[in-house]
């Protein structure tokens, strides 16, 4: 069935002894891209991450080799090195290696450091773009992560780094004031220490702030809060990670374009929330 959507001639054939380094998309099998699927349907071992959603592996060719390569929680990863040369084993045996990754690779997924040590190691590779959970994520909760009466910028950030500490190197003052709107990944275990930082630099007590868990799938939950309250509210829903965290005005689109609560049946709260009195699309 799969095999009559990819048009042929227009996706590359996987060669044996390469690996393919590939981006799952935040979770829905539907934000996978065509890449991706090909990949799936050729793969003779995949080697995939905590976050990878399990339907996406029954895409795979009959009879592959499905290898859990979970971590979680930004914790030192001992296994890091590990996986980059289990996947340089698997290439060299003659595999057609997909390693699939939630989200895009190259976004806080260590997809840099795993294609570098394949390289050095003079196994060939191809990278394959996914969309990031920062970007998918808030896009499936309603909120755009750049709104042109909002923000003209954006910042990605991480709440961990590799010891699992909120980001030593960070200067959270600068971000603060350089920064229109604020996108953390892996912020959950230090939410309480990072908002606190943005608002000890002046950001406002209450400017808006979405927390959205497990986000485009069936259990994805959103949280509209703000700085001063965020953690509280956090604990009173009970939100678990994964989640992305965004800080900023454009949170406050969501009233307009809650889109899968209009699926569900419930109207937009408020088709204006910036109060611009003025149709969206006037210059
Ligand atoms: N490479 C991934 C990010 C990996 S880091 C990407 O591009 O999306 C892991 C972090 O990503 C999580 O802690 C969380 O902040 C975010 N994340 C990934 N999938 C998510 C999802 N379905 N819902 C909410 N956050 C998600």
């Amino acid at each position: 069935m799969t095999e009559s959507l990819l048009p042929p001639g227009v996706l590359p054939d996987f060669p044996p002894g390469w690996v393919w380094l590939c981006g799952a998309g935040p979770g829905d099998p539907g934000l996978l891209t065509l890449h991706a699927l090909n990949a799936l349907r050729q793969a003779d071992a995949i080697v995939y991450d905590a976050l990878v959603a399990p339907e996406i592996l029954d895409w795979c060719k009959p009879g592959a080799e499905k290898i859990y390569a979970g971590k979680r929680g930004g914790k030192p990863s001992a296994q890091q090195r590990d996986i980059s040369l289990r996947l340089v084993d698997l290439a060299r045996e003659g595999n057609r290696v997909l390693r699939l990754k939630g989200g895009d690779p190259f976004v806080f997924g260590r997809g840099g450091e795993e294609s570098q040590t394949l390289v050095q190691h003079g196994v060939p590779i191809r990278i394959i773009p996914g969309i990031t959970a920062g970007i998918g994520g808030l896009a499936y909760a309603g909120i755009p992560v750049t709104h042109r009466d909002v923000n003209q910028s954006v910042t990605f950030v991480t709440g961990h780094d590799q010891s699992g500490e909120t980001p030593g190197s960070l200067d959270w003052a600068a971000i603060a004031r350089g920064s229109q709107v604020i996108v953390i990944y892996m912020g959950m275990k230090h939410i309480a220490r990072i908002t606190g930082a943005l608002r000890a630099a002046g950001r406002p007590e209450d400017e808006p702030v979405a927390v959205v868990t497990g986000a485009t799938l069936a259990g994805q939950q959103v949280v509209e809060t703000t700085l001063a309250r965020c953690t509280d509210d956090i604990d009173a829903a009970g939100l678990e990670p994964p989640a992305v965290i965004c800080v900023g005005r454009a949170v406050l689109m969501r009233q307009a374009l809650d889109w899968q609560a209009m699926l569900a049946g419930t109207a937009a709260r408020d088709t204006d929330p910036l109060g611009r009195g003025r149709p969206a699309e006037s210059a």
